[in-house]
């Protein structure tokens, strides 16, 4: 493609993605796809000979997009957001044009220091303790593999005498943690048996007395515990563990404290939603997604870290084709995690944070938890239905229930979803609390607005009495 194409081409797709986002409200949520529809439409072999790009987009628009699931929908309800906004689309088009590999400071001075200052920016927005340093990692799954990598290398080879520790190492995470934290225990080779799972109270929160509980019978045991996770707004529910408690029993046995606010973190840029992060200054590393909920296309997750060098000492290691003559002066990023290459994430970070500001993105925030709390209100007034967890944030977990026997509501609940689903107009997802099956609005994509939500309770109410009348 010469300059003039990708000009040409270049100005119609942002064309493309502008009217997409005019019209995107009438297409329906998820496609009506089944396995292997858009497959049997591709050819098996590449061309052998270019195409030209007319005909590309053709087949983008005629059995590409048919098949993409609209996660900015504004009646995108499922799972958590994805969020993508467009000063984080453009910077993302300037990041693939320049097309630079941030592995070291010299590899691309600018990459290195904005991701410097924006995370800094970051750290102050959540009021995270001065002192914390913060790296850009592709997602939350990483950020905690990272940690527990961290925590492992702590355990074994910093604080150890010269045999290094024999006992076998331990981990602990509410029994609400997300599943992240089972895979990054086992790649990062503590053996998914050495995960404990501590009991959550009746708001889905870590007992911390039951943490304390399962260190000191695990160092009886001849375990040594090296790394416990809290939570702050978990998947299923968005519970908050209580980091004060944890961490200090975390400080009293030397244990490692990571915590993961992957989706609620954000909502730390309110002050009234500060209290989710009491405690934090026990932290060891901290992980958020401003690709969820900060308008950051995928993928962003911020990673923090009290000890920067417990963190390099992790990751580095010093090849000649690495080095450089400014090493011990700047920060390379190469040591912060397990990639060396990297993508420039931080540009779109910087476009989002500057070009809504902090008040910006504290009132588009505000606002999807004030839809929450309303959609809760009417979910607790309304007899068919019952609210099953609280709401810190903007995830409001409810079920189907007509008094029918408990043991019947969890089939109901199913069928209930898949009717609201298949409906297109609205897209939620489900999840399990106490071994019941709860559905999970989840409010937070950028063009959502005030009548969505309100729209999502006129169908879920009537689809509801439908089905039990
Ligand atoms: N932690 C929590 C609490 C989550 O809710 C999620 C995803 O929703 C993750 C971790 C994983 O995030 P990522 O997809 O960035 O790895």
């Amino acid at each position: 493609m010469d300059n003039d194409s990708f000009r040409h081409y270049g100005h119609m797709f942002v064309d493309w993605v502008a009217d997409y986002f005019e019209r995107i409200g009438e297409l329906p949520v998820k496609p009506p796809c089944d396995p292997g529809d858009v497959r049997t439409r591709l050819p098996e072999n590449p061309p052998v000979h270019g195409e030209p790009m007319d005909r590309i987009f053709k087949d983008f628009q005629e059995i590409i997009f048919p098949g993409i699931t609209h996660w900015q929908h504004p009646s995108w309800f499922a799972y958590f957001p994805a969020n993508n906004s467009p000063p984080s689309i453009l910077a993302e088009l300037l990041t693939a044009g320049i097309g630079v590999q941030c592995m070291v400071w010299q590899t691309s001075p600018s990459a290195a220091e904005l991701e410097e200052v924006v995370l800094d920016w970051l750290r102050q927005m959540l009021g995270l303790p001065e002192g914390m340093t913060g790296v850009i990692q592709d997602a939350a799954s990483m950020a905690t593999l990272v940690a527990l990598l961290s925590a492992r290398e702590k355990a074994t080879n910093f604080t150890a005498n010269q045999k290094g520790i024999q006992s076998p190492l331990t981990v602990y995470a509410s029994e609400e943690t997300h599943s992240s934290i089972e895979k990054g225990v086992k790649i990062a080779g503590y053996g998914k048996e050495n995960l404990r799972y501590i009991p959550t109270d009746e708001k889905f929160a870590m007992i911390p007395e039951k943490l304390e509980e399962a260190i000191i019978g695990d160092k009886k045991n001849g375990f040594h515990p090296a790394c416990a996770v809290g939570t702050v707004g978990t998947t299923s529910s968005t519970a908050v563990d209580p980091l004060d408690k944890i961490g200090t029993i975390c400080r009293s046995h030397n244990v490692w404290f990571h915590v993961d606010a992957a989706f609620s973190g954000t909502a730390a840029i309110l002050p009234e939603k500060r209290w989710m992060l009491d405690g934090v200054e026990h932290v060891d590393s901290f992980v958020f997604n401003p690709h969820k909920w900060m308008l950051t296309n995928f993928d962003c997750s911020a990673y923090f870290v009290k000890d920067e060098g417990a963190l390099i000492r992790t990751f580095e290691i010093h090849r000649e084709y690495l080095k450089t003559r400014v090493d011990t002066e700047v920060k390379n990023y190469r040591d912060w995690g397990i990639q060396l290459g990297r993508r420039f994430r931080a540009l779109k970070l910087w476009f989002v944070i500057r070009s809504y500001g902090v008040e910006g993105l504290q009132k588009i925030v505000r606002e999807h938890i004030r839809w929450a709390e309303m959609f809760r209100d009417w979910v607790e007034q309304d007899a068919l239905f019952e609210l099953m967890a609280p709401v810190p944030v903007s995830l409001v977990c409810f079920r189907l229930n007509d008094g029918r026997a408990e043991g019947q509501l969890n089939e109901l609940n199913k069928r209930f979803l898949e009717r609201l689903n298949q409906t297109g107009k609205m897209l939620l997802t489900q999840t399990s609390l106490r071994g019941k099956y709860v559905l999970r609005m989840s409010i937070g994509a950028r063009l959502t607005e005030e009548k969505h939500v309100r729209e999502a309770w006129d169908l879920i109410r009537s689809v509801a009495e439908k089905l039990v009348r």
